[in-house]
C-alpha cells in the first residue's frame, strides 16, 4: 500500500510547541494532510509517554493506532539533543530514535533517565555523546533505527557548521555502520546531499519536525509496502527503490538556514558572497552564521547537478496554505485564506491536492489563481528569497517584482527550479 510517513514530530512537551501535539489531534490532522504513518515524537517524555500508552492501541504490525482515526498509524519516535565535547570542540547533535514498540521505547527511557532529566523537555538534552547514545540504543534493540536529525543545520546537527563533524565516521566511530539514514532537514534537499559521495550508501529521509499540527507532512517519505514497522525500516536500511518511492521536500531555500548571514545585522549572503567577505559579517565584524548550502559546498566532492545511480527521487512542494495566501495576496493567518484551506482539505487531503489531482480538477475545486499556483509549484516555476540565520525563506509564486519590492534589493533570490522526479 502507499504509505506517506512523517517520522519526526514533537509533542506539546517540547519547547515552543503547540499543546495540540498529542496523538489524537495529530491523527486528525494527519488525515486532513493525507499522512497515514506518523512518529509519536518525544516518547522519552514521561507524561507524553504515559499518554501514548493510554491512547495508542497496538495494531499487530509493530505500529499503533488511535480509536478515533484507525487509518492513521503511529511509530514510537523521539529526538535527543547530545551536547558534549570531542576533539577540543563543543558538539551539539540531534538524533532521532525510531523504536519497534512502546516496550522497547520504555527500556530506552529507563536507561536514558539515569543520564539526564527526561521530563525537562520533550526533546531532552543529554551530555551523552552521539556515539554512546547510538551504542545504548543498539544494545537495547538492534531493531531500532537511529537517524541523525536535520543533518546540516548549523547549531544542532551531525554536519553543522558550528558544532558538528565532517563525516558520519568522525561522529560515530566504529558504530557508523549502524547509521543507515540521515534526515536532510528543511534547509537541504536530496540534490544537495547527492554532491557527497560519502552519502551514497546513506538513505535520505525527510520529515516535518513539526511543532504544530498544521505543519505536519511539510516534508515526508513515500513508501509502497506493507504497513509494518519491520518492512518500513527494512526499506529504509536497504534504500530499496521498489518500496521507498520518493521523498516530499520543502524547497530548501525556504528553510531557516539555507544561506549565510546575520539576522540582526540584516546581512543575507550566498556562499560566494560569504567567501568574498571571509565569512565575516561586514556590519558587526563577527563570524557569519554559515548556512547549509555553504556547508554542503565545503564537504562536497561533486559538482552541483550530479545524480548518484542509486539515488531515491524527490519532489518539491510548498504548503497549500502558502499557495492560497499568495493567490489571495493575503497573510496565511487571514480569514479568507483559512476558509479556502478548510474548504479544499474538506474535499481532498492536502497532499493529494498538492501532488496528485489533475489540473482540471484543481480548477474545478479551487479558485483560478490557487489552481495556477499549485501547478506552478509542481513545475518548480517559483521564486524564493532564501532563508538565513534562523529566518525562513519567502516564496513568491506569481510575481517576482512584487516580492522584490517588499524586500531590500541586496537580497539574492534563488533561481527557478526544476523538479527531480525520475
Ligand atoms: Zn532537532
Ligand atoms: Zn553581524
Amino acid at each position: 500500500m502507499k504509505i506517506i510517513a512523517d517520522l519526526h514530530v514533537h509533542s506539546g512537551f517540547s519547547r515552543a510547541t503547540s499543546k495540540d501535539m498529542n496523538a489524537a489531534t495529530m491523527a486528525m490532522w494527519a488525515n486532513k494532510k493525507g499522512i497515514n504513518l506518523l512518529g509519536t515524537g518525544d516518547f522519552t517524555h514521561p507524561v507524553h509517554f504515559k499518554n501514548l500508552q493510554k491512547t495508542l492501541k497496538p495494531a499487530g504490525n509493530g505500529l499503533y493506532t488511535t480509536p478515533s482515526e484507525p487509518s492513521v498509524f503511529f511509530m514510537p519516535t523521539a529526538e535527543i539533543s547530545s551536547i558534549y565535547s570531542q576533539g577540543g570542540k563543543v558538539r551539539r547533535i540531534h538524533n532521532i530514535i525510531m523504536a519497534p514498540g512502546l516496550e522497547v521505547a520504555e527500556k530506552i527511557n529507563n536507561t536514558l533517565g539515569k543520564r539526564g532529566n527526561l521530563s525537562s523537555d520533550g526533546r531532552p538534552i543529554l551530555g551523552t555523546p552521539a556515539k554512546d547514545l547510538l551504542k545504548i540504543v543498539m544494545d537495547i534493540s538492534e531493531d531500532c533505527l537511529f537517524v541523525p536529525a536535520h543533518a546540516w543545520t548549523p547549531w544542532f546537527s551531525v554536519f553543522g557548521s558550528k558544532s558538528g563533524f565532517d563525516s558520519i565516521e568522525e561522529c560515530f566511530g566504529e558504530y557508523a555502520k549502524y547509521i543507515y539514514a540521515i534526515e536532510t532537514g528543511l534547509s537541504s534537499d536530496p540534490e544537495m546531499n547527492w554532491r557527497l559521495s560519502a552519502l551514497d550508501k546513506i538513505t535520505l529521509l525527510s520529515n516535518s519536525d513539526a511543532h504544530s499540527p498544521g505543519k505536519l507532512g511539510r516534508e515526508a517519505n513515500v513508501f509502497d509496502c506493507k504497513m509494518d514497522y519491520r518492512e518500513i525500516i527494512d526499506a529504509i536500511r536497504k534504500k530499496d527503490k521498489t518500496r521507498f518511492l520518493y521523498t516530499l521536500e520543502f524547497f530548501p531555500e525556504e528553510g531557516k538556514y539555507h544561506y549565510d548571514g546575520h539576522r540582526l545585522c540584516n546581512i543575507l549572503f550566498s556562499p560566494a558572497e560569504s567567501k568574498r567577505h571571509n565569512n565575516i559579517c561586514p556590519v558587526c565584524k563577527k563570524p557569519l552564521t554559515v548556512g547549509v548550502m555553504n556547508r554542503v559546498d565545503e564537504l562536497a566532492d561533486r559538482q552541483e547537478g550530479f545524480v548518484p545511480p542509486n539515488a531515491l527521487p524527490c519532489v518539491h512542494m510548498a504548503p497549500l496554505v502558502e499557495i492560497i495566501s499568495e493567490a489571495q495576496v493575503a497573510g496565511v493567518n487571514t480569514v479568507g485564506v483559512k476558509r479556502e484551506y478548510e474548504k479544499l482539505t474538506g474535499l481532498y487531503p492536502e497532499l493529494t491536492i498538492l501532488m496528485d489531482l489533475p489540473d482540471a480538477e484543481l480548477f474545478k475545486i479551487a479558485g483560478r489563481r490557487t489552481a495556477e499556483g499549485i501547478i506552478k509549484v509542481r513545475a518548480g516555476d517559483i521564486n524564493i528569497v532564501p532563508g538565513y540565520d534562523g529566518v525562513y525563506g519567502e516564496i513568491s509564486i506569481f510575481s517576482q517584482k512584487s516580492a522584490a519590492a517588499k524586500k531590500s534589493d541586496e537580497k539574492p533570490s534563488a533561481v527557478i527550479r526544476q523538479q527531480n522526479l525520475f
